[in-house]
């Protein structure tokens, strides 16, 4: 049993700006227990802490100020749990700190940079790195991952989360054995044989938990995560199974309502605005307090599920994560009291060894029936009831494997049973009866042969007995040499079987053009690492069940998607990632056409090594000399070139699997990051299309289409409306900020079509003409070039997509239109024109704004 307090780390999250830093300060000299000194500002010291302190002092194991790496958190935080996971104990990392203060950052990581992974894949990748090391033990590893919000649990790793909203998905609830100990129905256990499987996992769960995110449910925030790794490991032909659980959390941000005292003074101890954050202080105040019999595991379900973590048996780690900036000073003195108090549980870790039932239940069975046998002996008390036919089967196939053994101790057990022996005994005969009919002739005339020869004489014995030593030899060289053989076969084919693998992955589109990203795209794998199909085809599926929308996305809408896309901040990211994953792609083939070189290579030089041999022996047999004892030097040179070949290709196959490693995840990321920009668009699509329909009617009503007056002055008031920074000749005043609130950039230039909204004005006024129907439009959402000839295409276009829409798919306007309201030839590139000349000035326009565009319909004409 290992007896430890709970371990609290601090890490401060890089401040953006500088001014901030005389905040805080940390005492590195005490070397065992460093501390935080969190320095109040004059300003605030005076008003919001219940006394005037100035700075407030705070111990902790280790703190880690913001410039340190994700490697170092890992190497001193996780790796030990880890260890101490492998070897058999119960293990919890989990973060704590209000929202943006890095909790995620530092549990799973960053999406920009392979670097920035978190503690969970590093963890993943140190666990199976350490289990591929050790051959002594079988170990199976699983994953679940577990959310919690609003006291529900949900499966992160439950395949219906693609299709059900998170309400509709069963929740996970406690199930609390006899013995009290906590069971979680509906949450499911994925097995992982493989860093990668597990990685994909974690990537599902994390598109999940995204997915399932609204602004009503901001589950990032106001969830906690559980990803627990199940590890368990057993000797070989051993009962004894070891089980260990590491949990990794991340929590709901910690922060809370302040309370205003009396005279407005703001005190620290408010509330949380997460209830289940406020039953696990209470847990850990209750822990902390000695003499407290009772502890309110049972409040929350984060609390029943983190049980054994608080005060039971593991080996936990808190990381309180800190923001150490001026407004978030009263947070970060609660996130450090919290830690305090969390600092003073006590856990006892026990090793996790249970017997499994099953192979116990065999071994049982056995010791029963020797002990029997036994009895029966000592007892001389005989059975006297009739074998079963089941017994006779099975004592039949034992003589006949008996028989069948070429081992000449082998024995044939029955136990002490009278029955079965008579019965073995009765089969035998039956046997030797059996044969001796169908092999008498046979066997008389050998006897006769025999009996007829005189016995071998001393010397003829002798020299037979040479002649099979000869053979012997001869046999066993030839053998050795067939064996060579086949082994040069064999490498020959593993390595063209290599090269085909190698050249169809190449053939299957690596990148296509525009989209270097593509098809899963691995380098040459480790050969015990098969890739898990599954796991990624399902994770594919998923996000391309998200993402593949754009498949039924109308053209216009594809376009937005396209233009919003482009214009998201997310994209550089996107961008970033698609050329780093280009550039490790290459790596990755380069280094594999070199491994198989330095393959062939090795081959080679083996070949001529035994060729060298094979002439040396038969030099020797030829002048009768014998074989040199010591090596010549061609072959010493043969063997030095063979182990720096060989040094070359281990050294080139760790990289290949790390950089295999590096592009799985950096695929994962972008994966990511394109359902991410999906969900938003498609969130961004259905707020335009809403705002449209909701402000559409009044805007009929107050303006009136009136296309520009084509004097000079009023193209120049144009032309400077269109490159001011207010884009006033696109704005509806009587629209509150409130209308658009994604991108401006994407709303000035695409905006849904407001289907429904034709729809009524096609019932309201079915046969209206064409100059009494245009105005019906929102004058901002159609652009007008400020030239009248095609200002009248635009408008005629405009009426005839309105009379088409009726009776056609929107698709499908661009012929049937050109051919019926005859518009001039030249009007779909005159829009094209217009419309990319008019991007670029609207992009430069005032982004804090609402405008209004041309609605999405129109850009139907770009395809
Ligand atoms: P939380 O999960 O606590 O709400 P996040 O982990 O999402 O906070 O962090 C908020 C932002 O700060 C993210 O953009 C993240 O990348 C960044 N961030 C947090 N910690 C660090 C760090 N140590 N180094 C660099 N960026 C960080
Ligand atoms: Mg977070």
């Amino acid at each position: 049993m290992v007896k430890q307090t709970i371990q609290i780390f601090a890490r401060v999250k890089p401040t953006v700006r500088k001014q901030q830093q005389g905040i805080y300060s940390i005492d590195e000299d005490e070397k065992l227990t460093p501390s935080l000194e969190i320095i109040l500002p004059r300003d605030l010291a005076d008003g919001f802490v219940n006394n005037k302190r100035e700075s407030y002092r705070f111990k902790f194991q280790r703190i880690f100020d913001q410039n340190e790496k994700q490697e170092t958190i890992f190497e001193n935080i996780a790796k030990p749990v880890a260890e101490s996971v492998l070897a058999g104990y119960n293990g919890t990392i989990f973060a704590y700190g209000q929202t943006g203060s890095g909790k995620t950052f530092t549990i799973t990581g960053g999406a920009e940079r392979y670097s920035d992974r978190g503690i969970i894949p590093r963890t993943l990748s140190y666990i199976f790195e350490q289990l591929q090391k050790d051959s002594s033990k079988i170990y199976t590893t699983h994953i679940s991952y577990l959310e919690i919000y609003n006291e529900c649990g949900y499966d992160l790793l439950d395949p219906r989360h693609e299709a059900s909203s998170l309400e509709d998905l069963p929740k996970v609830t406690i199930l609390e054995d006899p013995d009290q100990n906590i069971h979680l129905k509906n949450l499911s256990l994925h097995l992982a044989t493989t860093e990668e499987e597990a990685l994909n996992l974690l990537f599902l769960g994390d598109t999940n938990r995204m997915i399932a995110e609204t602004p009503m449910n901001q589950a990032s925030t106001r969830s906690h995560c559980i990803f627990t790794i199940h590890l368990s490991s057993k000797e070989p032909g051993s009962a004894t199974v070891r089980q260990a659980k590491l949990h990794l959390v991340d929590l709901a941000g910690s922060e809370r309502v302040a309370k205003t005292g009396v005279g407005g003074q703001l005190l620290t101890e408010a509330k949380y605005i997460n209830l289940s954050l406020h039953y696990l202080e209470q847990v850990i105040i209750a822990l902390s307090e000695k003499h407290r019999s009772h502890i309110p595991y049972r409040n929350s379900m984060m609390t029943s599920v983190l049980r054994d973590s608080l005060g039971g048996n593991c080996m936990t780690t808190m990381i309180a994560t800190l923001s150490l900036e001026k407004r978030n000073i009263d947070e970060s003195i609660s996130t450090c009291r919290f830690a305090q108090r969390v600092a003073l549980i006590k856990n006892e870790a026990v090793l996790n060894e249970e017997i499994d039932p099953r192979l116990m239940i065999i071994r049982l069975q056995k010791e029963i029936q020797e002990l029997k046998d036994e009895l029966a002996i000592v007892t001389g008390e005989q059975r006297t009831e009739a074998l079963t036919e089941a017994e006779l089967l099975q004592l039949e196939k034992r003589i006949t494997s008996f028989l069948e053994d070429q081992d000449p101790e082998s024995k044939l057990e029955v136990g002490a049973d009278m029955r079965k022996i008579h019965h073995c005994f009765h089969y035998l005969k039956k046997l030797l009866n059996d044969k001796k009919i169908h092999g008498t002739s046979i066997a008389s005339s050998e006897i006769k042969d025999q009996n007829s020869q005189e016995p071998l004489k001393e010397e003829e014995y002798k020299k037979l007995r040479d002649i099979l030593q000869q053979r012997d030899n001869e046999i066993n060289i030839l053998v050795t040499m067939l064996k060579k053989e086949k082994k040069k076969a064999q490498d020959a084919l593993h390595v063209s079987s290599m090269d085909r693998s190698e050249l169809r992955r190449s053939q299957s589109s690596p990148f296509p053009p525009g989209n270097p990203e593509g098809p899963r795209m691995l380098p040459p794998s480790a050969p015990t690492q098969a890739p898990d199909s599954s796991t990624s085809q399902y994770r594919s599926s998923l996000l391309h069940g998200k993402t593949g929308m754009k498949e039924e996305m109308s053209f216009g809408r594809q376009e937005a998607f396209e233009i919003f896309k482009r214009d998201h901040a997310d994209s550089v990211t996107i961008e970033d990632s698609k050329q780093i994953l280009k550039q490790r792609f290459s790596e990755a083939k380069a280094l594999g056409e070199n491994i198989n070189e330095a393959r062939i290579k090795i081959g080679r030089l083996k070949e001529e090594i035994t060729q060298r041999h094979v002439q040396q022996v038969a030099q020797g047999i030829s002048e009768s000399t014998p074989v040199p004892s010591t090596p010549d030097l061609l072959e010493e040179k043969l063997r030095s070139q063979l182990q720096e070949e060989k040094r070359r290709y281990k050294a080139m196959f760790t990289h290949l699997k790390a950089l295999k490693v590096e592009i799985e995840h950096l695929q994962l990321l972008m994966d990511k990051a394109k359902v991410k920009l999906q969900k938003e668009f498609e969130a961004c699509w259905a707020e335009e299309a809403t705002s449209l329909q909701v402000n559409s009617p009044a805007v009929n009503s107050l303006n009136h289409m009136k296309p520009f007056p084509q004097t000079p002055e009023s193209q120049h008031e144009r032309s400077q409306l269109l490159s001011s920074k207010s884009s006033g000749g696109w704005e509806v005043p009587d629209q509150g900020p409130q209308v658009v609130s994604c991108s401006d950039v994407y709303a000035r230039k695409i905006l849904p079509s407001p289907g429904p909204l034709l729809h009524s004005q096609e019932q309201s006024s079915p046969s209206t003409p064409l100059e009494d129907r245009i105005p019906e439009r929102p004058v901002s959402s159609v652009p007008l070039t400020g030239d009248s000839r095609t200002d009248s295409d635009i408008l005629a276009f405009i009426k005839a997509r309105q009379s088409i829409l009726q009776r056609t798919e929107p698709t499908t306007l661009c012929p049937a239109l050109s051919k019926q309201e005859g518009l001039s030839d030249g009007l779909q590139g005159t829009l094209m024109r217009e419309t990319a000349d008019l991007d670029p000035v609207m992009s430069d326009s005032c982004p804090e704004r609402p405008t209004r565009s041309f609605t999405a319909n129109s850009l139907q004409f770009r395809q």
